[in-house]
């Protein structure tokens, strides 16, 4: 079975963590950049491993980054064909917990604008969008979405609400799910609810699950848990995510190093 870990934060890893990782010829590792230098060390990684794909943007749980959106268009501009999607672009959530309610709405108008330029970048070069958009802020995503006739997006690590999921479906957009289900019970859960038409798998690394550093090879226990929960064969959750992987970013972009 071909694998691909749809949504990694590769730049983060050591050297000596890279190669264990791109040792298996197995996987293909969507990078997301979070800013303009994680980006620039995507790029360059990519040179050194040929299964490294890239997405280049500003993480919006990063506002100190936000003013770079210039650098990071031209960025994305320059590099058109070298890389598969936008991302991660999105809203922030965890980092508005800690303000008071004035600078919450402050940044969240930032954070709007922000990812309308990036979805119009997306118009205009004709890219996937990587989003970050959970819980609540799915809805102001989507809307963007929809008005700027975005058809190619992923939703990762979405734990959002039923209603914003449906609109998902409805939009053919995919979401990913990570390893975080083996951990815990109520995303497990909610992930009941997305079909393996639109599911892909994700390790989010090298973010850590029970004090664990993540690595794309996870996505293989999330499949294997997915298919038990579903009572499918166990192939069947990294077969569907492949295809869906495929679908979402064009097999031209995605290559066939596989
Ligand atoms: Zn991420």
């Amino acid at each position: 079975v071909k694998k691909i870990d749809i949504h990694c934060h590769a730049d983060m890893y050591t050297k000596t963590e890279l190669e264990a990782i791109f040792a298996d010829k197995e996987y293909i590792v969507v990078g997301a950049a979070t800013g303009y230098d994680s980006g620039n060390r995507l790029l360059d990684l990519a040179q050194t491993y040929p299964n490294l794909r890239v997405c280049l943007g500003i993480h919006p749980e990063m506002p100190q980054r936000f003013s770079d959106f210039d650098r990071v268009a031209a960025q994305i501009e320059e590099h058109r064909h070298r890389i598969v999607a936008i991302g991660e672009v999105g809203m922030p959530w965890y980092c508005l917990k800690k303000m008071e309610s004035r600078q919450k709405e402050a940044l969240t108008k930032r954070a709007d604008e922000l990812l309308k330029r990036f979805v119009g970048l997306a118009r205009k070069t004709q890219l996937p969008v990587i989003l970050h958009a959970i819980e609540g802020t799915a809805s102001i995503a989507l809307d963007q979405l929809i008005e700027n006739g975005i058809s190619k997006a992923l939703f990762h690590w979405f734990e959002g609400n039923q209603a914003d999921l449906e609109r998902i479906i409805d939009n053919g957009y995919c979401v990913s799910i990570s390893p975080d289900i083996l951990h815990n019970r109520q995303y497990a859960d909610f992930t009941d609810n997305i079909p393996l038409e639109i599911l892909t798998l994700e390790s989010d690394g090298p973010w850590e699950y029970g004090g664990v550093r993540g690595v794309p090879s996870m996505i293989e226990g999330t499949a294997a848990y997915l298919a038990e929960k579903r009572h499918l064969p166990p192939e069947s959750i990294l077969t569907a995510s492949y295809t869906n992987s495929m679908n979402l970013f064009g097999k031209e972009a995605l290559g066939t190093d596989l």
